[in-house]
C-alpha cells in the first residue's frame, strides 16, 4: 500500500473517531432484549420493576410512550382507531388462560397431553408468554385479534413501520417453523429501535436475531448518516453502557449508541 493512502486512512480513522461521540449510556440491565419462548420461559415470579398504565393496561414505560409515539404518527397517516387490547399479563393470567383452553380441549373428549399440546398452539403455555416481560403489546382497530388484520391497512403499516418506534411483529407468518407460535400480526414486542430496525431490514425473527449476534459477537448498524450504533454480545455484565440480559444465564447484549460526523 501506499505511505499516502496509509496516511490518509490513518487520518480517517483518528478523525472520524475524535468526531463520535457516546451518549445514552446507563448502567442498568434493561432487559429488552430478554427472549422467551418455549425453550426460554420466564420464572413465574418475574415481573417487571416499572409500569405505566395506557388506556388501562399495565405496560413498562419504555413500551408504552413508544406505544403512544407510533399511535399518534398513524393517526397523523390516516390511519385512526388503533388501541390495546392487552400489554402485561402476569403469570397467573397466562395460567387461567391455558388451564381454561386445556378444559375446553379436554370437554371435546381430548386426553389431558393432547389437550395440552394442542391449547399450546392458540395459548402460550405459562412462562412462554411475552406479556409477562410488560414489552409486548396486542393491537387492534377494532377489537378482534385476527389474522386479517395483516392485510389491513393499520396491519401493513405496523409491519412496515413498527420498527422506528422499537417494536417488532413478533410472530410473522413466513418464520412460524422458527418461533413455533402462530401468525399474529397483533402481537408486537418492544426491543429498542436499533435492535427492531434491524431485525425488519434483514428480515430476521428475534429468535433469528439473538443467534445472529451471538455468532458475530460484535457488530455496527448506522442507522441514518450520522448515528450508528454498536451491538456487542457479552458473558459478563458490562459496568457502564446501556445492556440487557437475553435470558436467564450470563448473556448480555450491549447497545451502545454513537453520533458521529462523516
Ligand atoms: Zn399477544
Amino acid at each position: 500500500m501506499k505511505k499516502s493512502l496509509k496516511l490518509a486512512i490513518c487520518l480517517t480513522l483518528i478523525f472520524s473517531w475524535h468526531l463520535c461521540s457516546f451518549y445514552n449510556v446507563q448502567a442498568a440491565d434493561s432487559k429488552l432484549l430478554w427472549l422467551v419462548n418455549p425453550s426460554h420461559p420466564l420464572d413465574s415470579h418475574y415481573a417487571p420493576q416499572q409500569f405505566t398504565h395506557i388506556s388501562g393496561y399495565p405496560i413498562r414505560p419504555e413500551a408504552g410512550e413508544a406505544f403512544l409515539k407510533m399511535q399518534a404518527d398513524m393517526r397523523a397517516a390516516g390511519i385512526h382507531g388503533l388501541r390495546l387490547q392487552s400489554a402485561y399479563r402476569p403469570y397467573q393470567y397466562q395460567k387461567a388462560l391455558f388451564d381454561l383452553k386445556v378444559k375446553e380441549l379436554a370437554g371435546k373428549g381430548h386426553d389431558n397431553d393432547t389437550a395440552r399440546t394442542m391449547a399450546s398452539k392458540s395459548v402460550a403455555i405459562p412462562g412462554t408468554s411475552e406479556h409477562q416481560t410488560g414489552l409486548a403489546i396486542d393491537v387492534s382497530i377494532n377489537g378482534k385479534l385476527s389474522e386479517d388484520f395483516g392485510s389491513t391497512e393499520a396491519g401493513v403499516w405496523l409491519k412496515n413501520n413498527s420498527d422506528r418506534y422499537g417494536f417488532i411483529v413478533r410472530y410473522p407468518k413466513e418464520k412460524t417453523n422458527i418461533t413455533q407460535i402462530v401468525y399474529e400480526p397483533w402481537h408486537l414486542r418492544y426491543v429498542g429501535i436499533p435492535h427492531a430496525m434491524y431485525m425488519r431490514e434483514n428480515n430476521l425473527c428475534f429468535e433469528e436475531y439473538i443467534a445472529y449476534v451471538k455468532e458475530v459477537g460484535a457488530f455496527l448498524y448506522w442507522i441514518d448518516e450520522e448515528n450508528y450504533y454498536k451491538i456487542t454480545f457479552s458473558t459478563t455484565p458490562p459496568e457502564d453502557a446501556t445492556f440487557s440480559s437475553i435470558g436467564q444465564s450470563n448473556e448480555y447484549i450491549i447497545t451502545e449508541q454513537k453520533k458521529c460526523q462523516r
